[in-house]
């Protein structure tokens, strides 16, 4: 992003897209105006890994202090009461949280699978929010009995995984420049599904011309697994089931080595970092500069409701920034570094080629317009970007989303009656599935 800021500047949007920026005094005529004086304009954010299902569990007590394969058991449990509504209200909750965070698109890996179509659900949810959705169909599909973390009422059968993905990607997905949804084929983890499924995922994916996610490297237990399992570590596995290319986007990427990273710039697979949701878990983070060095694109992801706990991006770009300098030194990264990664590498990490994380001419129109004019920014004065992600917390005075303002002077343009119903909805769903007495 360095050398296109534009100090006093202003964006012209057009009919979902970027008509084009420029300095005080050349503004063009416009139909509408909003105003953006004492704050910094940004590209809309860009979340490459979620699972936004897991906030009908977040926070959840009896797992607190838990590594990700016992955190994950302790969870499974409850997530088989998951159905229709708990997702789609949970989706429609969640998307919104993230508009209130300055995000414009996100992914999401929904991968419990107790009920069917639920992924239908997200995207209505996603419709109705007016959030760019880029729904990765997730799946587990080795159960408990056959050695895999997940009771048997979350997995399902390859047949059925591919045929609902192929489903999906014929009824919904988008490939046009400036598309509002796109799908993605996402087995959750090699240690928790089988081989063939990532082969036959993989295969799939090339035929529909979609894109691949999975999270890979992440803990100490899936490395040990697919040791113990195919004598391989999770990188080279990853490569022998075919997935080492540029159609895939990994989560996490921490437990590696240099030739791994190495491997993975060298096939453009890109890395979605959730430095808050992993070092939550005990994990630690990925290094970024590391990631960079070896020649891998970088995005940023919220991660899991339910492990990382928000889902505002702005937080989790601040906290890849103070990750970044804990792991590399003061130089490590600057807040112009992790808005890169947040903006245009986390467009490319889904494979947006239409401009996506940019405020070019043509790009599609999401732009975040953050106040820097509050309590928390006195003082700082030198720098927008850097008082952006060290001064806050910041929250968006507008976020649009192709135009249309999602946040409005700090508010959600959705009616506020449907968000109190959605939110006590929500926690209808969320005191069941904890099995807690209804508290609505
Ligand atoms: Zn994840």
């Amino acid at each position: 992003m360095a050398g296109d800021d534009i100090p006093g500047g202003w964006v012209a949007l057009d009919g979902g897209t970027v008509a084009g920026t420029g300095r005080a005094g050349e503004e063009p005529e416009a139909a509408r105006t909003l105003t953006a004086r004492g704050a910094l304009v940004t590209p809309g954010l860009v979340n490459t890994h979620h699972h936004i299902f897991q906030n009908l569990t977040r926070a959840y007590a009896p797992a607190t202090g838990y590594e990700l394969f016992d955190w994950l058991k302790a969870l499974y449990p409850l997530w088989a009461a998951v159905d229709e509504e708990a997702v789609e209200v949970s989706t429609w909750v969640g998307l919104a949280e993230l508009a209130l965070g300055g995000c414009t698109t996100t992914t999401d890996m929904l991968y419990a699978h107790p009920r069917p179509r639920l992924i239908d659900a997200q995207i209505r949810a996603a419709r109705d929010v007016g959030l760019r959705f880029h729904p990765a169909r997730g799946a587990l599909d080795l159960s408990e009995k056959d050695g895999g973390p997940a009771p048997a009422q979350l997995t399902e059968s390859v047949e059925e995984i591919l045929a609902d993905s192929e489903r999906l990607v014929r009824t919904y997905h988008d490939p046009a420049p400036g598309s509002m949804l796109r799908i993605a084929l996402a087995p959750s983890t090699q240690a928790a599904v089988t081989e063939r499924l990532m082969v036959e995922t993989a295969r799939l994916a090339e035929r529909l011309d979609v894109r691949l996610h999975t999270h890979l490297a992440e803990s100490l237990g899936e490395e040990e697994y697919c040791r113990e399992t195919y004598r391989r570590r999770p990188v080279e596995q990853f490569e022998h089931v075919g997935w080492g290319s540029d159609r895939a986007w990994v989560a996490h990427f921490i437990f590696t080595e240099p030739w791994e990273r190495e491997r993975l710039g060298r096939w453009g697979t890109a890395v979605a970092h959730c430095p808050g949701s992993t070092m939550m878990l005990g994990a630690g983070a990925a290094s970024l500069p590391a990631l960079r060095d070896a020649g891998v694109t970088v995005g940023l992801g919220c991660d899991g409701s339910a492990s990382t706990d928000h889902a505002s991006l702005w937080l989790e770009a601040r906290t890849a920034l103070t990750a970044a300098r804990e792991r590399g030194g003061a130089g490590a990264a600057t807040a112009r570094d992790i808005l890169r990664a947040a903006t245009v590498d986390a467009a490319a990490c889904l494979g947006r080629e239409d401009g996506l994380g940019r405020l070019a001419p043509g790009a599609p129109a999401d732009v975040v317009v953050w106040d820097l004019d509050e309590f928390a920014f006195a003082g700082a004065h030198t720098d927008p970007v850097e008082a952006w992600l060290r001064c806050g917390p910041v929250r968006p005075r507008h976020t649009l989303v192709q135009g249309h303002p999602l946040v409005e002077d700090g508010s959600l343009t959705l009616p506020h009656a449907r968000t109190h119903d959605m939110l006590t909805t929500h926690a209808h769903h969320a005191r069941r599935i904890q099995g807690l007495e209804d508290g609505t």
